[in-house]
């Protein structure tokens, strides 16, 4: 599968008129929210720059070529893609070790060397430093892609090596339009979706098998009733449990902004759960403004603990946020 995806033409561009004018980094570091395809970007890249005959009109690959034939069939030599054995998992430092002496090995095709790392936020200090050596010093046909949600989490040095290729989040009415085309028995407006997936359409279609989505009313109806002081909070905070710590954490992250938009922003407010607002509209006249930021700014708080190195117990977590939902004077 290779092709660029519709809001993608601006980015693909520009690499093509790097290409052109011959000034092609060895490094490049696609970054952008999740779901926006870069991996699919990255890969349409290589096949275009592997090819033996472009298209003279578009300067697209032909498609056709031996080199194109062993792209399709999943196996070119000058092409290497590492990612984590598991997702969500780290990449290991001999996937890292074995990649950059791929890249220095002589070209197949006498073209480039392409090694893709997806993603590169999932390399440790140690395995990135294994990797500056080469972004220091590249062979001189290789060309390394590396792609990430989260650039920030990069140490600055490998940052720094490559040249930057972002994508923004993809809300324009095109995207709308191509995500409407691929939807079928959705519940939700393909706009609702693209909004809850943080604007990555192939993230926006993948999450409508989730259960998530239905969760997140189920969450909306627990804050109400603690609001109401109408629950017992360890109970709620079992019950949470069954999605994930992380998840549970990153959906009430979102409501809790988008509950605090409506209260400061009402019906001119961008919603996240833009499907929701008629509940987000009920459950945010019961609150105060104070202490929402102040839940939001604790969840914040476990959601960074709970993603950071150490262990946690999560259910004692989510005990803690679903006492300090009422109280939020006391925390920390
Ligand atoms: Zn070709």
């Amino acid at each position: 599968m290779t092709g660029i995806y519709p809001w993608q033409n601006e980015q693909w561009q520009r690499l093509m008129e790097m290409q052109q004018q011959h000034r092609l980094p060895h490094a490049i570091l696609l970054c952008g929210p999740e779901g926006i395809g870069l991996k699919q970007f990255a890969q349409t890249a290589a096949m275009q720059l592997l090819c033996l005959s472009k298209d003279p009109e578009t300067n697209n690959a032909c498609g056709k070529c031996q080199s194109c034939q062993l792209y399709n069939a999943g196996n070119h030599p000058d092409l290497n893609l590492i990612e984590p054995e598991e997702t969500g998992k780290q990449l290991k430092i001999a996937q890292v070790r074995e990649l950059i002496e791929y890249v220095a090995l002589k070209s197949f095709s006498g073209k480039q060397k392409i090694a893709i790392i997806e993603p590169a936020d999932a390399m440790n200090r140690a395995t990135a430093n294994a990797l500056l050596k080469t972004l220091e010093e590249p062979p001189s046909q290789s060309m390394l892609f590396l792609l990430s949600h989260r650039p920030s989490k990069l140490p600055i040095t490998i940052r720094s090596r490559c040249q930057r290729i972002d994508f923004k989040p993809a809300y324009k009415q095109m995207d709308i339009d191509w995500l409407k085309d691929k939807l079928v028995d959705s519940k939700l407006s393909a706009k609702a979706l693209l909004r809850l997936s943080g604007g990555g359409p192939l993230k926006a279609l993948s999450m409508i098998e989730e259960e998530q989505l239905e969760f997140r009313i189920t969450l909306l109806r627990d804050l109400k009733l603690m609001s109401k002081n109408n629950c017992d909070p360890v109970q709620i905070a079992a019950s949470w449990q069954t999605l994930g710590l992380e998840n549970i954490l990153s959906w009430l992250l979102k409501i809790i902004l988008d509950l605090i938009r409506l209260k400061l922003l009402h019906d001119s407010a961008n919603l996240i759960n833009l499907d929701l607002k008629e509940d987000l509209q009920d459950l945010v006249n019961s609150l105060d403004l104070v202490a929402l930021v102040k839940n939001y700014d604790f969840v914040l708080l476990k959601y960074q603990q709970s993603t950071g190195p150490m262990n946690y117990n999560p259910l004692s977590i989510l005990e803690e946020i679903v006492l300090h939902w009422n109280n939020p004077e006391i925390a920390k």
